[in-house]
């Protein structure tokens, strides 16, 4: 589960790591009384305004704005909320739709007034899986894009992988600030920053933290100015106040229906829907769908119960995808007996009344054989086969 930027801010700083002030706004009139509140707190005019979408680059296409005065602030609070940002990650990147602003942040300009002592640093905190440890990503080249720092100038890319027997030290907290080329109190408020930071990964189960930049105040301070936070979401269990931060306006909607049916979906770009019963087998049949010449438009572990409720939820789910040009199911019965699915099947194609996509069904293992006898004897427009390969090739000749 990712979290917004502000929800991220939130949430780190309840370990300690400095942020800037801010507050959050659904309307105009709300972003101009945050404004008011903000100027009396820090006694500054001066302020940016962010969109809070699921998507980084938000400067690139116009989703971050700083403003001088309250004016500037209701012109660009107009623009911003209700905007459709393209961003190059939001889907179809600059090319794509965008994504619809429902909320924007009104913060402090941390960088005001001496935007030239300011210093932006790349700092994120992962997994390594190679390696088996965290790992601490940092960089003097922040607010820009990482991937193209690390292409063009690798050198200037610092790894500080974490030993979990021993935990993050000292001497490596002082190493990422000494490399990051500062002295003094920034150097002692970076490596508090990066230790807090650091706690906040751990305190939090996330997988990832981005939080580009990292700024270096003219006034020697620390903060964490864009944060990208991405939770683990097998753990939300023992984080009820960070699962509560779950904005379902920024997921797929049909993986929001599919986890409501628990059902394990993944979208994905080709046009073969595909139903399956376990991970393994899913990703086995995406395989074979690419290997025929398809291009999978989903993953799908429909689970071990492939009764009539399942089969046909699953297939709505599959169905909302235009791109959708042939679905596959392919269920194995080991547990759940391959004529129990076919019923299945059948039932929840009768339900669902007219379905155009032409379906393949592929049941292999108990009562396989009356399983395909009552798929080809049901009069449907559906066709059989016991053989994967005999079923991608079904495949193939519908798409062809
Ligand atoms: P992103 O484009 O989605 O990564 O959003 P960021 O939060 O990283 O903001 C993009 C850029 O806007 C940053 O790299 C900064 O250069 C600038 N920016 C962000 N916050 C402030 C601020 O408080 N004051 C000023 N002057 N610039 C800011
Ligand atoms: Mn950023």
């Amino acid at each position: 589960m990712n979290l917004h930027e502000y929800q991220g801010k939130e949430m780190l700083a309840g370990y300690g790591v400095p942020i800037q002030r801010g507050k959050i706004a659904t309307s105009v009139e709300e972003a101009l009384t945050a404004y008011t509140q903000l100027q009396e707190e820090t006694g500054t005019d001066w302020c940016v305004i962010k969109a809070q979408i699921h998507a980084g680059g938000r400067g690139k296409g116009g989703g971050v704005k700083v403003c001088k005065n309250a004016e500037d602030l209701k012109e660009q609070a107009t623009n911003i909320l209700g905007m459709m940002l393209k961003t190059p990650q939001t889907p179809g990147g600059m090319e794509g739709p965008g994504k619809l602003v429902r909320k924007v942040l009104i913060a402090e300009d941390v960088y005001a007034p001496d935007f030239d002592a300011c210093k932006e640093f790349y700092i994120s905190v992962m997994m390594d899986r190679a390696k088996k440890r965290n790992v601490i990503i940092y960089s003097t080249e922040g607010g820009m894009d990482i991937e193209k720092v690390a292409e063009e100038t690798p050198h200037l890319v610092h790894k500080e992988h974490i030993d979990p027997a021993v935990g993050f030290q000292g001497f490596q907290m002082r190493k990422i600030a000494f490399n990051l080329g500062l002295s003094g109190t920034a150097f002692k408020n970076m490596t508090k920053f990066i230790n807090n930071l650091y706690n906040a990964f751990i305190g939090s189960d996330a997988s990832l933290f981005e939080i580009n930049p990292a700024l270096k105040t003219g006034d020697d301070r620390i903060l964490a100015v864009d944060t990208k936070v991405s939770l683990d979401d097998n753990s939300l269990f023992r984080h009820p106040d960070l699962a509560a931060m779950r904005d379902k306006d920024e997921e797929d909607p049909a993986e929001v229906e599919a986890g409501e049916f628990g059902l394990n979906y993944v979208k994905l770009d080709g046009n073969v829907g595909c139903m399956v019963n376990g991970a393994g087998l899913a990703m086995a049949t995406m395989d074979i769908i690419k290997l025929s010449g398809g291009s999978p438009a989903n993953f799908l572990d429909v689970g071990g119960t492939a009764d009539a409720e399942r089969v046909e939820n699953a297939f709505r789910i599959i169905l909302r995808d235009p791109n959708v040009k042939a679905i596959l199911i392919n269920i194995f019965g080991g547990i759940v007996r391959c004529d129990r699915v076919a019923n299945g099947v059948v039932e929840a194609f009768k339900n669902m009344g007219n379905i155009e996509v032409p379906i393949i069904v592929r049941l292999q293992g108990t009562n396989a054989d009356i399983a395909k006898k009552i798929i080809d004897e049901s009069g449907l427009s559906v066709k059989s086969a016991i053989l994967l390969q005999d079923a991608a090739d079904l495949v193939s000749e519908v798409l062809a």
